[in-house]
């Protein structure tokens, strides 16, 4: 089997380390694997397949032998290297939102649109995390009923900020301050219905990324969407309270068994025993997990559900690994 030159560009991140992960478990094929992070981690060791590897230094040149690089080191760190990997024959696959709305820049999730990957010009994007659990419920319904309207509110845990939401959230439970804070708020025993910028509307750009990259993965402009993004004091996975107004009639048990059979996703419904999606049941897990299944009957054809998935493995770094085995296995 052809092997692949593949960098990490954010190693030592919570995305970057869960990359490094789950190439390995994926038995992805590597034939050298380079770890790049700015000079703060350069120097110091990760370990991949057992063996120590030295973290380099991000440098437009770090790219010259490498066939894939995985960037997860934000959004200016992907402007100004993804560029310059592509001009060295890499192939990036960018979890930043740098690229995401970029016309000739593909944004995939291998279950909703495989296909998109080969039309790519160097970069491929990877959505946002809140995007892609709702992107892979979401789709089988589009195919089978199509969608008018969603509304969605989320519950988002701390490591979707990276290392320094898990940090601040750890120092408020012992008491102790940080010097600079990830969020605006405290965030222990709250609910901050905040996450990135406020835009002009009084939206968020989080809730922004989430319309606007539903529609273009969905390949459907018409789709109306809004969004509340709320962050909320739980350490991994992201939960997703999403209402649905579907284009035709359903039968409830045909949703649950469409759902059921769809890639990528698992039900678990059974509100007689308790049994819904938690996000502690859903970490370091690779589905999006569905559950709280029910009609709302306040519109026409309208459906409730309750979408929980690992921020970290899906929402990040599963289905950027995901993109490049695609990638490699070709059209
Ligand atoms: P994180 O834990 O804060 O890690 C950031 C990583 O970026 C570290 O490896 C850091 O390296 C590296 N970095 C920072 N500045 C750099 C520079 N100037 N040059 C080279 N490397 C630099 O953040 P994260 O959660 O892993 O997120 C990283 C990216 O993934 C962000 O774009 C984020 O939006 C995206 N993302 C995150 C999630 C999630 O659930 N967390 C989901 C989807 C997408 P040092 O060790 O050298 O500081």
């Amino acid at each position: 089997m052809k092997e692949y030159n593949v960098a990490v560009v954010g190693a030592t991140g919570l995305v970057g380390r869960k990359m490094l992960q789950i190439l390995e478990e994926r038995d992805f094929p590597v034939r050298e694997l380079l770890p790049l992070a700015s000079g703060r981690s350069a120097g110091k060791e990760i370990t991949f397949k057992n063996k120590p590897i030295k973290v380099e230094l991000l440098t437009p040149d770090a790219f010259r032998k490498i066939d894939i690089a995985l960037f997860s080191a934000g959004g200016s760190i992907s402007k100004k290297f993804a560029p310059e990997a592509v001009k060295r024959k890499t192939t990036v696959i960018d979890n930043s939102s740098a690229f995401r709305m970029e016309r000739k820049v593909p944004l995939v999730v291998p279950e909703v649109n495989r296909e998109k990957i080969f039309k790519h010009k160097g970069i491929i994007a990877n959505p946002n995390c809140s995007t892609i659990q709702l992107v892979v419920a979401l789709k089988p319904l589009y195919e089978r009923y199509g969608i008018k309207r969603v509304v969605v509110s989320t519950y988002q845990s701390v490591t979707g900020a990276g290392q320094g939401g898990v940090d601040q959230l750890e120092a408020e439970l012992k008491n102790q301050t940080l010097e600079e804070n990830t969020f605006p708020y405290q965030i222990a025993f709250n609910a901050i219905p905040h996450i990135d910028i406020f835009m002009d509307d009084g939206s968020t750009k989080e809730e922004w990324k989430m319309v606007n990259e539903i529609k273009k993965i969905m390949d459907d402009k018409k789709i109306e969407l809004t969004a509340t993004c709320v962050r909320i004091p739980v350490i991994g996975g992201h939960s997703e309270a999403v209402n649905v107004q579907l284009g035709k009639k359903f039968e409830l048990e045909d949703i649950r068994n469409l759902l059921h059979d769809a890639p990528g996703v698992t039900v678990i419904d059974d509100v007689e025993t308790n049994r819904y999606p938690l996000p502690i049941l859903a970490e370091d897990k690779d589905d999006v997990f569905v559950g709280r299944i029910r009609r709302d009957p306040s519109i026409k054809n309208g459906l409730n559900m309750w979408v929980v998935s690992d921020n970290l493995r899906k929402g990040a770094a599963t289905n950027t690994v995901q993109i490049a085995e695609e990638l490699i296995k070709g059209k």
